[in-house]
């Protein structure tokens, strides 16, 4: 979306909903987490419902596992691209920044 500027309040990555991950994106979590990547895939990812793809694990309350307790996205400079890309190819519902600019 030309010119959206994520205001990074958290509200997306506590929606329901997977977070697929490509290898480029789990080379670049795992760097941002500082981890090796076979330990990155251990603790934070799943196999998708699309039996193809990992997933990011959910924290109980269904928000992304990668949500630190102050609301912020522990790898952000090194998020997946589909956190990267939103909120294209989604239908936004409590997007701040999606909101403010809708009003534009
Ligand atoms: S990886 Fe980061 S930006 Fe993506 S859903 Fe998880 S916390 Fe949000
Ligand atoms: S809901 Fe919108 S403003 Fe908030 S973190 Fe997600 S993309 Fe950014």
């Amino acid at each position: 979306m030309d010119g959206f500027v994520c205001q990074r309040c958290g509200a997306c990555c506590r929606w329901p909903g997977s977070v697929l991950l490509t290898d480029a994106d789990i080379v670049a979590a795992a760097a941002g987490l500082q981890l090796p990547e076979e330990t990155f895939i251990a603790h934070y990812t799943q196999l998708a419902r699309n039996r193809a793809q990992l997933t990011l694990k959910e924290q109980v309350d269904g928000s992304c596992l990668l949500l630190d307790a102050s609301g912020s996205c522990r790898i952000y400079d090194g998020r997946p691209r589909q956190c990267r890309e939103f909120p294209d190819g989604w239908r936004v519902e409590g997007c701040p920044a999606c909101s403010s600019q809708s009003r534009a």
